[in-house]
């Protein structure tokens, strides 16, 4: 099987490419490198393993290379921060919908049997229907939000008896790996990071937002069942919330890690974030293995 995975030197993208290795599949990663690490390819030895090819390219923009018997397209690559889509929608777009609409086209072209893509729980916004399910009415607060949810409706387009395609709606992830440095740092490693340096943790406004947080290796887990399961002749194109289906609180996951926390100026998001996670149980037999408050802990224990 042969494997490409746009954004494969990212966070969620590494852990993939190492699993998809792991299955002995010959791998091919598209990254621009803005964000992307290619250290998170490489072997101690300095090398990249056996079976993967690495391109630095971006698929918004320039020749994307021309590569035979695409069996799976894995879609991560997209700029991340909903704060920064509120100053720059343009670079949003760009990256979002044009970048997916050109490695859509690209993959189908190819002869690709399954696309999974990357979307967000950001699509639900404001939104009050809590647990958030798939058929939940959207309410993006951002433009990084709203061009996901242009980007799950391109892909529909795309899905057909002979490419098979999914959106996932990943919650927020964690683990291993995540950047706490360049571009865009979500509050685990921020924390993480605040915490081993014997910083105070900031925490915005009251602390008593929730999230739902999934384990980056429960996601990757969720993408290679989305992408291999049985071509069923889906009428619509699924979309599948990828989350833990629990609700944590942001002081919750402060005061986990311990020290002294500092109440920081509140953000203009999402109250509230959790997802009903029945329909990927049932359809694809998937459920998350690792809970975000025992990782923490076993994090700062260690
Ligand atoms: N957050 C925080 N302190 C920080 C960074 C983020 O309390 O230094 C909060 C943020 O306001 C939000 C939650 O942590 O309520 C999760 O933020 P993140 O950026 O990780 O994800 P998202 O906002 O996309 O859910």
């Amino acid at each position: 099987m042969h494997i490409v995975i746009t954004g494969g030197a990212g966070f969620i993208g590494h852990h993939a490419v190492w699993q998809a290795l792991e299955r002995g599949w010959q791998v091919t990663v598209l990254d621009n490198f803005y964000t992307g690490k290619l250290e998170n390819l490489i072997l101690p030895s300095g090398n990249l393993p056996g079976g993967l090819t690495v391109y630095e390219c971006d698929i918004a923009a320039g020749p994307i290379p021309d590569i035979k018997n695409v069996d799976y397209l894995l879609h991560l690559a997209a700029p991340v921060s909903v704060q920064e889509s509120l100053e720059d929608w343009e670079k949003y777009y760009r990256g979002i919908v044009h970048g997916s609409e050109r490695i859509f086209k690209w993959a189908r072209e190819r002869g690709c049997q399954s696309i999974v893509a990357a979307s967000t729980a950001a699509v639900y916004g404001d939104s009050e229907e809590w647990p958030f399910q798939e058929t939940t009415t959207p309410r993006p607060m951002s433009p990084y939000a709203e061009y996901k949810l242009e980007m799950e409706s391109i892909l529909d387009e795309y899905h057909s008896f002979t490419t098979q395609a999914a959106a996932l709606r990943f919650f927020n992830v964690f683990g291993e790996g995540q950047p706490d440095d360049v571009g865009y740092v979500s509050a685990i490693p921020i924390f993480k990071k605040q915490f081993e340096s014997y910083q105070p943790i900031t925490v915005t406004g009251d602390g008593r937002q929730t999230r739902d947080f999934v384990y980056v290796g429960d996601v990757v887990e969720a993408c290679f069942a989305a992408l291999t399961r049985p071509n069923a002749g889906f009428e619509t194109m699924p979309v599948w919330n990828v989350a833990s289906g629990e609700e944590t609180s942001i002081l919750d996951i402060a005061e986990t890690f311990g020290g002294e926390i500092v109440h920081i100026e509140e953000r203009e998001e999402p109250r509230r974030s959790v997802a009903n996670t029945s329909l990927i149980n049932q359809t694809l037999d998937w459920r998350p293995s690792v809970n975000v408050l025992q990782w923490i802990k076993e994090q700062r224990d260690a």
